[in-house]
């Protein structure tokens, strides 16, 4: 029997917004269990549970709702906690946005591993894909389809001579998010930072934080991998999924997808009858995982 999760100790990092630029202090906080991963804007005191049903807006990025109140840019963030298997935690930020550090998941791994995990006595289920579900937008799917582990198959395609193919396969456990997910940085391109920052997103955006793509190559001296772009999707992929609420046996198959459409998906699985069940996972052990080497962002 595999239990749910939780952390050892409290941990806690100050960074800025993507989007207000403004600084954030952030706390991660052990929760009982059945409390799942819940944020508690501590400046305006509500609390805004992770789940797909409190979905606020995604645009760019994955914002969560409830009472009026919102938390943005939490998936890199829940891809950490789902990549290594806490279940229940609170998540405290005196601001309307996680920090977006550099721009991974990486920085999060790393104060996972200060935290530290451990077992509470409730059994952990995980949600079982039993027949496949589709969403399909334009040129773009999302399909999660019967695997007995978790898995995602990504590509990528953009408008740009260095993105017009990237694909990757791989069985997410703690071990492949800390080394091959977490350290994938967001990117965006150098023609839309512009008319981000004409609508008041990406103020917080700099080379410090984000891969940025110009005509000819990134402006950024280095990538952390040479498919980082496709690799980030994934992480992404991984923080939207965690808004199932119990970590996924299945594979999700998904072509220029986005945050919209990895949420869509989920959606589809949950009211889809007879499309899961919940049962007992064999579930990665809490032996623990080397924490990333990271590159410096821009060295
Ligand atoms: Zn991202």
């Amino acid at each position: 029997m595999v239990y749910r999760r939780t952390l050892r100790r409290e941990v806690a990092c100050t960074g800025i917004g993507l989007h207000s630029g403004r600084p954030v202090r952030l706390r991660l906080l052990p929760a009982p269990a059945e409390h799942g991963i819940r944020f508690a804007r501590t400046d305006v005191g509500v609390e805004i549970p992770a789940t797909l049903g409190h979905i606020g807006g995604q645009d760019h990025a994955t914002t969560l709702r409830h009472e009026g109140v919102s938390i943005g840019t939490v998936e890199h963030l829940l891809g950490a906690l789902y990549g290594l298997g806490v279940d229940d935690a609170r998540v405290e930020v005196d601001g309307p946005e996680v920090p977006v550090l550099d721009g991974s998941a990486a920085p999060f791994v790393i104060l996972l591993h200060e935290a530290g995990l451990r077992p509470l006595a409730v059994p952990r289920l995980h949600i079982r894909v039993k027949e496949a579900v589709e969403v399909v937008h334009g040129g773009k799917t999302a399909r999660l389809v019967p695997c007995d582990h978790f898995e995602i198959a990504y590509t990528i395609g953009f408008d740009h001579p260095l993105l017009r193919h990237q694909a990757l396969s791989l069985r997410v456990t703690p071990r492949s998010f800390t080394e091959a997910l977490a350290p994938a940085r967001t990117f965006g391109f150098l023609r839309e930072v512009e008319m981000l920052r004409k609508s008041g997103l990406a103020l917080g955006g700099s080379l410090e934080n984000a891969v940025v793509i110009g005509e000819t190559g990134v402006l950024n001296n280095k990538l952390r991998f040479e498919d980082e772009f496709v690799r980030h999707k994934i992480l992404d992929a991984v923080g939207d999924l965690a808004l199932l609420g119990h970590p996924l046996l299945g594979r999700l198959e998904a072509t220029k997808a986005g945050h919209a459409l990895h949420a869509a998906v989920a959606q589809k699985l949950l009211t889809t009858g007879g499309a899961w069940d919940l049962v007992p996972g064999g579930a990665p052990a809490l032996s623990p995982v080397a924490a990333p080497a990271l590159h410096p962002a821009s060295a």
